[in-house]
């Protein structure tokens, strides 16, 4: 692969970052994940504007503008000949000697390198998924899309060690949202609820989206919180992000979700958004 590397296109074996570099040191790096269909990018301004939400929200200064960053995405696309997969983007705010506090003036250090992945045709699509609940015990700021990654890590282990496919997490009793997706459920009236935003998760690009879609499609809308109970029960469950667009949930706790096959809401939220979205692609 090419990987991008402070403004170098390099062999990824060739790209190198000091151990001084506090995204190593103290996960003080920032990301975004793009998907990318037929080497377009997919629902790219909604990443770009949640990108600059995260390094304002640190004061970590994005090194290239917004044109730049464009640039930069479409070539990486160009130069790995991707069709399908995504482009991941890393933001740190530099190297410096160990000091809990800010150092001054570091330069930034701003990776980008692509994954292939079968995005439309995903096999899970079909069977859907199956979901552990587990605390979340990560920090407050969850609406910064931080590389502090180690308790969703160990919430998709210990998932994986029930069983299951992935984790919902859940505080004072209500989901907050998947280990790396937001959490969606269908009442049995039809109702599709998705939790409000707030610092309790991260602001999804797809969760707005899909938002729309299905006001536009006539489903109705509730943004409020769910509990685990209410979820067992649902007529349908499904997870949203950037790479499962919309990925039906079958099981959760072992708990059979409506007919335990992909819903009928699911299935159509998840070709309106593949329609509008391949349409809309840059
Ligand atoms: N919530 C968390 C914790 C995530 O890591 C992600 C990212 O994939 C999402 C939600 C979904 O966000 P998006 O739809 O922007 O990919």
């Amino acid at each position: 692969r090419i990987v991008y590397l402070n403004g170098a296109w390099l062999e990824e074996a060739d790209a190198k970052i000091s151990i001084f570099d506090r995204g190593f040191l103290f996960a003080d790096a920032i990301y975004e994940v793009t998907a990318v269909i037929g080497g377009k990018l997919i629902d790219y301004a909604g990443h770009a504007a949640r990108l600059q939400h995260s390094t304002t929200e640190l004061g970590i200064r994005c090194p290239l503008d917004p044109d730049a960053l464009l640039a930069v995405h479409r070539d990486i696309v160009l130069r790995n000949a991707v069709d399908e997969g995504l482009i991941y983007l890393q933001i740190s705010r530099g190297a410096a000697d160990r000091d809990f506090a800010y150092p001054e003036n570091t330069t930034p250090t701003l990776v980008l390198f692509t994954q292939a992945k079968p995005v439309l045709n995903n096999p899970r699509i079909k069977t859907g998924i199956s979901i552990a609940t587990l605390p979340d015990w990560r920090w407050e700021r969850r609406d910064i899309k931080t590389v502090q990654l180690l308790y969703p890590s160990m919430a998709k282990m210990e998932a994986v060690n029930r069983g299951a496919d992935d984790a919902w997490l859940v505080e004072d009793g209500f989901v907050t949202e998947g280990s790396a997706a937001t959490a969606h459920i269908v009442t049995r009236d039809g109702t599709l609820v998705t939790r409000p935003l707030s610092n309790a998760i991260l602001h999804g690009i797809t969760r707005a989206s899909i938002i729309d879609l299905a006001r536009n499609a006539g489903i109705a809308v509730e943004e409020r919180a769910f509990t685990v109970d209410e979820a067992r029960a649902a007529a349908e469950a499904f997870i949203t992000s950037a790479t499962n667009f919309v990925l039906p949930v079958v099981r959760i706790d072992g708990q059979t979700i409506g007919d335990g096959v992909p819903g009928p809401i699911s299935k159509r939220l998840r070709a309106a958004y593949i329609e509008s979205r391949l349409a809309s692609a840059i």
